[in-house]
C-alpha cells in the first residue's frame, strides 16, 4: 500500500526523490531574487549595447582622425604656391633613399635647378606675375617627369628634381632635355608671353657623392657654375661642361 504523502510533495514521475514542500517565503523570495536577476540582466545587455555603440563610434572617430592626420601630413610637404612638394619632403625623401650594404647611396641623380634672372619679372611685371611664372616653371618640370622622378620646391626660384636609378650619363641627358623644355617654352602671364631659362646643377650618386648632404652640396655648386659661366646650361659636379648654352 502506498504511504502517506506529506501534503505540498509535487511528484510529477514515478521514481523522483522526494521534496520537502517549500515555504511560500521562500517561494516569494526566490521570485524577487528571479525578477531581480532578469531586471540585471536586462541592464547588462542595455550596457554591452551601448558600450559596443561607443566602441564603434570611437574607431569611426579614430579612422576620422587619422585621415585628418595623413591629409596634414600631405598638406605640410607640399608648397602651396605651385604644388609640388616642399623642402620637408625632398629632406625625408633623401633621408629614406635606398642605400647599399655600407650605407652608401645607391643610383640617384639630383639636379638642382634656378630660374635665371628671375628677379626681373617680379620688377617688371609684378610680383603675381612672378608667382604666375613659378606655378608654370612648375607644371613645365612636372611635365617633363619620367615614372620615379620627383620634383620638390627647394625654395624661392629653385628647385631640386630627384631621378632614382638615373646614372651620370642618363641624367645629363634628361637635365639637357628639361633645361631645353623650358628654354623652348613661351609663359604667358598676364596676356603677355615670356620666355624663361634655367641654369641646372647636377650630382650623381654614388659616382659624385654618396650621401645626400654632399650630393646637395655638390649640385649647388655646379649650379653657380652654371650662373658664372652663362646660365641656361647644364653643369655637372664633377667639374666637366655637360652642355653648351642653346
Ligand atoms: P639669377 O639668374 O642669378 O638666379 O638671378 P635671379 O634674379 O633669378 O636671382 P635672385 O636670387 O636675385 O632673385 C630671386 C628672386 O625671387 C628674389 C625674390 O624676391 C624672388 N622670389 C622668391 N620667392 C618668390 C615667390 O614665391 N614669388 C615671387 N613672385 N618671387 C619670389
Ligand atoms: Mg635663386
Ligand atoms: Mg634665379
Amino acid at each position: 500500500p502506498a504511504a502517506k504523502r506529506p501534503v505540498g510533495i509535487t511528484d510529477s514521475s514515478a521514481g523522483n526523490a522526494m521534496q520537502a514542500p517549500m515555504p511560500r517565503r521562500k517561494v516569494r523570495r526566490l521570485r524577487v531574487t528571479a525578477l531581480e536577476n532578469h531586471r540585471r540582466s536586462m541592464q547588462l545587455h542595455h550596457t554591452r549595447r551601448r558600450l559596443r555603440d561607443n566602441e564603434q563610434a570611437l574607431q569611426a572617430q579614430l579612422g576620422e582622425n587619422r585621415g585628418l592626420h595623413d591629409e596634414l601630413r600631405r598638406l605640410a610637404r607640399l608648397d602651396p604656391l605651385t604644388g609640388v612638394q616642399n623642402r620637408r619632403a625632398l629632406d625625408e625623401a633623401l633621408a629614406q633613399a635606398p642605400r647599399d650594404g655600407s650605407g652608401g647611396l645607391q643610383p640617384l641623380s639630383l639636379l638642382m635647378l634656378d630660374v635665371d634672372h628671375f628677379k626681373r619679372v617680379n620688377d617688371e611685371r609684378g610680383h603675381e606675375a612672378g608667382d604666375e611664372v613659378l606655378r608654370l616653371m612648375a607644371a613645365q618640370l612636372r611635365a617633363g617627369l619620367r615614372h620615379d622622378d620627383l620634383v620638390y620646391r627647394y625654395g624661392g626660384e629653385e628647385f631640386v628634381l630627384l631621378l632614382p636609378g638615373a646614372d651620370p650619363e642618363v641624367a645629363t641627358r634628361r637635365a639637357e632635355a628639361l633645361r631645353a623644355r623650358v628654354a623652348a617654352c613661351r609663359f604667358e602671364v598676364g596676356g603677355q608671353a615670356l620666355s624663361m631659362t634655367v641654369s641646372i646643377g647636377l650630382a650623381c650618386a654614388p659616382a659624385d657623392a654618396d650621401q645626400p648632404e654632399p650630393l646637395m652640396r655638390l649640385a649647388d655648386e655646379a649650379l653657380y657654375r652654371a650662373k658664372r659661366e652663362g646660365r641656361d646650361q647644364v653643369r655637372r659636379a664633377s667639374g666637366e661642361a655637360t652642355t653648351t648654352t642653346a
